[in-house]
């Protein structure tokens, strides 16, 4: 494995880390506050490129690798996760999605002002009563003459309410058939398409998650992605290379948290000296970086496999849970470092904390990544 960083690996890091202190870093205390999504910011991401990173250049994308995307994610969640959570659910839940699977004209149609960001993307799995479970959906899809019409209530979508293209996932056969599912591509226009109650969340506040309610939306045979009752198996494909985006969330979570609190353990002094020289925090900070390197290598493990075009399922589970779970520790450790300052919104370290308990949860939890990573394990054997 040789996870030398390319020249273009390189600037995309620098562009991403030069936005985030220019256009993220002072606002996004306020934006959090106000749970406020900061589209303005997410359009000028998309014209340097960040929002279409995966996108080949003749559907107006940078046209670059899964090396470059985890770059760019980690440095914009390096600084807030929020942002960088909207950058993994666009580039590569809802752009990648009908990339693909979508056929030309779908490509052509939805890609070049999604590689943009002059339109936000959407995707949308998860039911009230179905989030690990997506196979029991009940969302549906049923066909009337040359159109579908599609009746249902999807949860958790992060820009629920504000993407301008949705890739949904419906019912369209039997309940628990793996083959009853169906991928739609709707455009916001539709007005079939309701947004519901938006969630006040915890952490990644400036990400919006809202209900995505489908009342009597119709739309027509070209809105499908692939075919017929692939649905399914699309999403879990989709997942595959989504957890290496959520890897990279996490691993910009806890790298950031980890920077705030060398240079903090530094600073402050107590008993006369900072407190960097006592043990117990020089080994907290030991810990912090080791988790976060196996954590990197974990993620540009499966990011190599991805653009090299490998099946990703156990690798992108590796990154996901491990990352995850190093994030949720790692800024555990750092509002610990901080002491009480850490307690407080002064200080960056308690939006870390906040932030990084979504990567345990989203693109299926820590618990379904065990699950995934065990039946690769089995299989065969
Ligand atoms: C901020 C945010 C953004 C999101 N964005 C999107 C989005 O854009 N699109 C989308 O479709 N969804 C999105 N989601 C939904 C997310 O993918 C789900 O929350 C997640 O899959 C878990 O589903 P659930 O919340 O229903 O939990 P549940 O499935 O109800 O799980 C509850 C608990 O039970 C455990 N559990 C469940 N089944 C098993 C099992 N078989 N074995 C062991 N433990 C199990 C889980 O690990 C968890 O601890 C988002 C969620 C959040 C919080």
């Amino acid at each position: 494995m040789d996870f030398e960083q390319t020249e273009s690996a390189r600037m995309v890091a620098q562009t991403a880390k030069d936005f985030a202190e220019k256009e993220i870093r002072p606002y996004l205390m306020d934006w959090d506050e106000s749970q406020t999504l900061p589209l303005d910011c997410l359009r000028k991401m998309g014209e340097l490129g960040l929002m279409g990173i995966l996108v080949p250049e003749e559907y107006g994308g940078a046209g670059l690798g899964y090396f470059e995307y985890v770059n760019g994610i980690v440095e914009i969640a390096k600084v807030c996760g929020s942002v960088g959570l909207s950058m993994a659910a666009h580039n590569s839940l809802c752009s990648n999605h009908i990339l693909s699977f979508g056929n030309e004209a779908q490509k052509k149609k939805y890609l070049p002002k999604l590689a943009t960001a002059e339109h936000l993307g959407a995707w949308a799995l998860t039911e009230p009563n179905t989030g690990s479970d997506a196979m029991r959906m009940k969302c549906t899809a049923k066909k009337e003459g040359n159109e579908w019409v599609l009746n249902g209530t999807k949860c958790w979508i992060t820009h629920g309410k504000s993407s301008d293209i949705i890739v949904a996932i419906v019912r369209t056969g039997e309940l628990l058939d793996s083959h009853g599912m169906t991928t739609f591509v709707i455009e916001r226009t539709n007005p079939g398409i309701k947004a519901g109650k938006k969630e006040n969340k915890l952490g990644m506040r400036a990400s919006e998650t809202a209900e995505v309610i489908f009342d009597n939306c119709r739309v027509s045979e070209d809105a499908i992605l692939g075919k017929e009752g692939e649905g399914f198996q699309q999403a879990m494909k989709i997942l595959d290379g989504g957890r290496i985006s959520i890897a990279a969330l996490g691993l910009g979570i806890a790298k950031g948290a980890l920077e705030a609190s060398i240079k903090y353990a530094k600073e402050r002094e107590q008993f006369g000296q900072p407190i960097a020289h006592f043990q117990a925090i020089g080994f907290k900070l030991a810990d912090m970086a080791m988790q976060i390197e196996a954590g990197e290598l974990l993620t540009f493990q499966a990011a190599d496999a991805k653009n090299k075009g490998k099946k990703v399922t156990k690798l992108g589970a590796f990154a996901k849970y491990h990352t995850s779970e190093v994030a949720v520790s790692v800024a555990n450790d750092a509002v610990q470092i901080f002491g009480g300052y850490g307690y407080t919104k002064d200080f960056p370290v308690e939006k870390f904390y906040r932030d990084s308990k979504l990567c345990t949860i989203g693109e299926g939890t820590s618990e379904i990544q065990k699950l995934v990573i065990a039946r690769e394990l089995l299989k065969g054997n």
